[in-house]
């Protein structure tokens, strides 16, 4: 490798171990006791009492617990509609819709199909966005591929699960169907690949069980701690506590554009007659 390349990968090599120098130095760390003070000590002393957990009744299987926004019941899109604009493949294209969203509220009615107990992605309607915004929650809902359609790769039930219109956990038919990994079913999309495929094949529902913490940005709209996300597919777990390096773009690296605390779901229209059904979020 020339020096000329190799210079400004030294530097940004050493801004980055310097970055980290300082940001374990902010992590609180306890005290190193004398001995006689670690003989005083008591176990009651280390009880948390800074909540009590509330009590929540679990759904039974994957129905909604007592506590969950349901988005979806079956039943109808009244908790959706469609944004006018989406979301970006590409930073330039992120950044310019994040402004667009901050200052135009502009939406349709969600044209989804609803039918046997699920909504159906009607090819080119575009993509549906719930009416509330969320932060950080946790995230169930159900999805299916048909099957086949002579379909493969990423045009074989491509759809996505788009946290803050943001952040999209891949949908796709990941059952012998071959792909980039990085954009395979359960892919953080472009930037995490599944630890296992736990796929089921098309024409059979799947579940996604999501545990998402925000991005936090200070007043000036630095981050402060990047977005983590975990992710159950079919009860299995396939994303561990990943940190994203910022929205999930199709194009290009991706870095932070500094949002609200809470902003919508959004659920990607890709062409692909996908289906969802029983979508629930419980706040964070
Ligand atoms: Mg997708």
């Amino acid at each position: 490798m020339k020096l000329t390349y190799l210079l400004p990968l030294l530097i940004v090599l050493s801004t980055a171990s310097c970055s980290t120098a300082q940001k374990a130095q902010m992590v609180p760390q306890a005290e190193k006791l004398t001995q006689a003070e670690y003989d005083a000590l008591k176990p009651e002393d280390s009880e948390s009492y800074a909540y009590t957990p509330t009590a929540v009744t679990p759904g039974f299987m994957t129905a909604p617990p007592s506590d969950a926004v349901v988005l979806f019941d079956g039943k109808d899109l009244s908790k959706w509609h469609h944004p006018k604009h989406g979301y970006g493949g590409r930073m330039d294209q992120v950044e310019k819709i994040m402004k667009l969203r901050a200052t135009e509220q502009s939406y349709t009615d969600a044209k989804w199909e609803v039918k046997n107990n699920s909504m159906i992605v009607v090819p080119r309607s575009g993509a549906i966005e719930t009416k509330q915004s969320f932060g950080s929650c946790q995230i169930h809902l159900e999805w299916l591929s048909p099957a086949d359609e002579g379909k493969e790769g990423q045009m074989y039930s491509n759809s996505g699960v788009i946290i803050m219109g943001l952040y999209e956990v891949q949908v796709l038919n990941s059952y012998e169907n071959a792909t980039y990994p990085n954009g395979q079913a359960g892919s953080i999309y472009k930037q995490h690949i599944p630890l296992v495929n736990a796929s089921r094949p098309p024409g059979e529902w799947q579940t996604y069980d999501i545990i998402f913490n925000a991005p936090e940005f200070d007043v000036k709209g630095e981050l402060m701690k990047p977005a983590y996300i975990t992710v159950m597919h079919n009860g299995v777990l396939i994303q561990n506590n990943v940190e994203l390096r910022g929205p999930a773009i199709y194009i290009g690296q991706p870095y932070y554009v500094a949002h609200q605390e809470k902003l919508p779901l959004i659920l990607q229209d890709h062409g692909d007659k996908v289906r969802f059904r029983n979508i629930w979020v419980r706040e964070l």
